[in-house]
């Protein structure tokens, strides 16, 4: 159980910036996630943490204990990579046993501590049997669970996972993700996972913290980022949405109405931020958005528009509604018959409608 603070970390190869000012707590048996694009420095913060990289500024704790300067070795923390650099020539047993038998004297640990504890490891992970394949006469997700056996044996302070399962089919990443997260809940292990695909993040994580250009953007749950985000960065980056830019019409309390540029609407929708600037974007997610204005409430906006395109995608309908110029996304129930040059009315609940300062 080890909780894991950083606190003003900076780090810079020459002229980039990898990571500017950052300050994260993470709590102990946290599952805790670095997101963002690539190059964002999610990696760098990551390998800070690991003890791999030394920052320019700033320090990084265990508990109360100031590690920033510890070797990486000494900060009993498991890494898990996207390619799981597995020994090819050793056998899974091996590979497992590899951090424990590097370690025996340092640890007191007997041959038959090291058998029971890889045993106990293959089992978390459901490789019992496997013992004595090679690497290569496995498929990609038991190859990617031996690395995890083999970062969980040493019984780490923290795991810490970067693209763990980028490399492994739509379908099996889906099942390990599942698999992951019910490990990481049953060990109560500290956690931090370093990913850019946000369906993943928000599916594993207790909190994210999302980066752009080596800074921590917003903090949150996966429902805070998703529905209260705080900046367009953040709306952009989770889920889908239109956004469009406007001009602020009024602001009181607890919603703002906005112009939306190249149309004369007018839609209202809730703010996180106090007192928005002239210039603000509104961002409606498609899943909010209702066909037909017969339940419609004070303050949403109804509007016409035509079916610019329509695609059944089973669970659901997913099209394109020109409102005026403007290309609106739209997810529609399953059970929704349209089709293109359609006209349809739509509702806009602005409870659902966030309205955010332009970047
Ligand atoms: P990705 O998802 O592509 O791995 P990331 O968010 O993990 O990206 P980092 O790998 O942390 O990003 O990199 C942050 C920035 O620092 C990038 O601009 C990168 O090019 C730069 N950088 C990282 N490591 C080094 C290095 N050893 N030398 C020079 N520049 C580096």
């Amino acid at each position: 159980m080890t909780r894991v603070r950083l606190e003003g970390v900076s780090k810079y190869y020459g002229a980039v910036v990898a990571a500017e000012d950052v300050n994260i707590e993470i709590q102990s048996g946290e599952f805790f996630t670095l997101l963002g694009p690539s190059g964002c420095g999610k990696t760098t913060t990551l390998r800070i943490i690991a003890g791999f990289e030394t920052p320019d500024k700033g320090r990084v704790y265990f508990d109360d204990e100031d590690v920033t300067f510890v070797k990486p070795y000494k900060r009993n923390t498991s890494m898990v990579f996207q390619n799981y650099a597995l020994w090819p020539h050793m056998t899974v047993y091996e590979n497992v046993a590899y951090g424990l038998k590097l370690r025996k004297k340092e640890l007191g640990l007997t041959d038959e501590d090291i058998r029971k504890m890889v045993k106990e490891a293959l089992e978390l992970v459901k490789l019992s049997g496997m013992e004595n394949r090679y690497p290569l006469q496995l498929s990609g997700g038991q190859q990617q669970r031996v690395a995890l056996a083999r970062a969980l044996v040493v019984k780490p302070r923290v795991l810490l996972l970067d693209e763990p399962l980028s490399n492994l089919d739509a379908k099996l990443r889906i099942e390990m993700r599942e698999e992951l997260r019910k490990l990481q809940r049953s060990l109560n292990l500290t956690t931090i996972y370093v990913i850019h695909d946000q369906v993943e993040a928000m599916s594993l994580s207790d909190r994210i913290a999302v980066m752009n250009k080596g800074r921590v953007v917003q903090v949150g749950s996966p429902k805070e980022l998703y529905f209260k985000p705080r900046s367009l960065f953040v709306a952009d980056f989770l889920g889908r949405s239109s956004i469009y830019p406007g001009e602020l019409v009024s602001q009181s309390g607890e919603y703002a109405e906005a112009r939306l540029a190249d149309a004369d609407i007018i839609v209202r929708g809730v703010t996180p931020v106090e007192k928005l600037p002239r210039k603000v974007s509104v961002v409606i997610r498609p899943e909010i958005i209702r066909l037909g204005g017969g339940r419609a409430e004070e303050g949403d906006t109804v509007v016409k528009g035509v079916v610019d395109f329509a695609m059944f995608l089973g669970e659901k309908v997913e099209a394109r509604v020109k409102i005026g110029n403007l290309p609106l996304l739209v997810y529609l129930p399953n059970t929704v018959d349209v089709s293109t040059g359609n006209e349809v009315e739509l509702t806009l609940p602005w409870r659902n409608i966030i309205i955010l300062p332009s970047d």
